[in-house]
């Protein structure tokens, strides 16, 4: 494992569960308070729309103070260079995001998206000048371009339900609406760097070194994430962590799924066993993070897949006459909130655990290493133990020895 983090590190400062857990959640108390200003008040009369026109099956308030606060962080990052493509397959480069998730050519894909999208979805030359939406038609163009993107999938389909919820108001109504949030998103990235910007101390370097290294690469929007959205999706898995619980807890069948850059084997050497749903670890090697938690699973009852990046997530959707089935989501913070949000479309109740630091060979390093998380995190969320039953000084790879 690296000491100096790629971009952020939960463990920074000690266990993550001692320092990064309380932080963050205090931080998202904070958050939910300021809003009720200004935020709340927009998110439940849009809630109460979407209840009294059966639109969707209605989230929590906190979900929606989130959908604005969000809408507000990637209008501020990628609003003008939205505005500034004209001309783009926005359809074309959308659907290649998705055929990549099914293709066995998925390499070949990815290079081709990514000099297609870095060809027509960005235009570092001429950017708009455009800070605040015009009109919601501007919206209706960032909406466009993230769906393009791939990456920003699961925020597209949420705000094209905002967007005909916007239609039914007045221009004047709706830039009021822009001014809060767009001040309440400014407020946001002040007190998130204050807050939890300890945990992401290498993202602007790493962002300096790396922007033409990436410049041509699919992954160059997962990559090239600001501080504020890191502290963005920080504050989000919180968010859906706690809508989620309950629910999750409640489910009869919960399965895990972690990414392959856990394993301590390369993907040649990893011996488990290939399945339609992803990998069954096969225990071939005792360090292994995800050996370590088949083995919890075995005695606390849920399983543990291992997933390719980007994989379709529609399977995990219950289907009529199954139990009911819960999904812990293992991921780095700049692929796991999207990863949520997706599993929520699906109606699977989704938990998140972030990795401790981002480090897999394919997007962040060049060498790879396998990564962790904090399993005292996994066990409070699973429900199985309290966090006070846990000792501090538990530690992930203490747990191999203790089974
Ligand atoms: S222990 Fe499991 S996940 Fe880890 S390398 Fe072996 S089979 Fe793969």
């Amino acid at each position: 494992m690296n000491n100096q983090p790629i971009t952020y590190r939960l463990d920074i400062n000690g266990s993550a569960t001692a320092t990064y857990y309380p932080t963050v959640a205090k931080f998202t108390n904070q958050v939910l308070s300021k809003a009720e200003n200004s935020l709340a008040l927009i998110a439940r009369i849009y809630r109460w729309y979407l209840i009294k026109f059966e639109l969707e099956t209605p989230r929590t308030v906190e979900e929606y103070i989130f959908d604005l606060l969000n809408l507000g962080v990637l209008w501020r990052k990628y609003g003008q260079t939205a505005l500034s493509v004209r001309i783009a397959p926005f359809r074309f480069l959308a659907r290649i995001a998705e055929w990549r998730k099914f293709s066995i050519i998925k390499p070949v894909i990815d290079v081709i998206r990514g000099y297609l999208m870095s060809f027509f979805l960005v235009h570092s030359r001429k950017k708009s000048n455009i800070t605040i939406p015009r009109s919601l038609h501007d919206i209706e163009r960032l909406v466009a371009w993230l769906d393009a993107t791939g990456d920003f999938r699961e925020d597209a389909f949420r705000y094209i339900r905002w967007i005909g919820y916007w239609r039914t108001k007045n221009p004047d109504h709706f830039r009021e609406l822009m001014y809060s949030i767009l001040s309440f998103t400014d407020w946001f990235e002040k007190a998130s760097l204050i807050h939890l910007g300890i945990f992401t101390p290498h993202v602007d370097s790493f962002i300096a070194k790396n922007k033409d290294l990436y410049r041509w690469r699919e992954d160059r929007f997962v990559c090239m994430r600001s501080r504020v959205e890191y502290h963005l999706n920080m504050v989000g898995a919180e968010i859906m962590n706690r809508a989620n619980h309950q629910e999750f807890v409640s489910c009869a069948r919960k399965t895990i799924l972690a990414p392959g850059c856990m394993r301590k084997r390369s993907d040649e050497e990893c011996e488990g066993k290939r399945t339609p749903d992803g990998i069954r670890c096969s225990g071939c090697e005792s360090a292994c993070h995800i050996n370590q938690m088949r083995i919890l699973g075995l005695k606390q009852n849920f399983i543990v897949m291992v997933l390719p990046h980007s994989s379709d997530l529609s399977r995990w959707a219950a289907k009529p006459g199954d139990p009911s089935s819960g999904v812990v989501g293992i991921s780095c913070l700049s692929l796991l909130v999207q990863g949520g949000w997706e599993l929520k479309r699906y109606d699977v109740p989704a938990q998140c655990v972030l990795l401790n630091q981002c480090g897999c060979k394919k997007h962040w390093d060049e060498k790879g290493f396998p990564t962790e998380i904090d399993l005292r995190e996994l066990k409070r969320i699973m429900n199985y133990t309290s966090s006070e039953e846990i000792t501090p000084s538990f530690r992930l790879m203490e747990t191999s020895s203790q089974d």
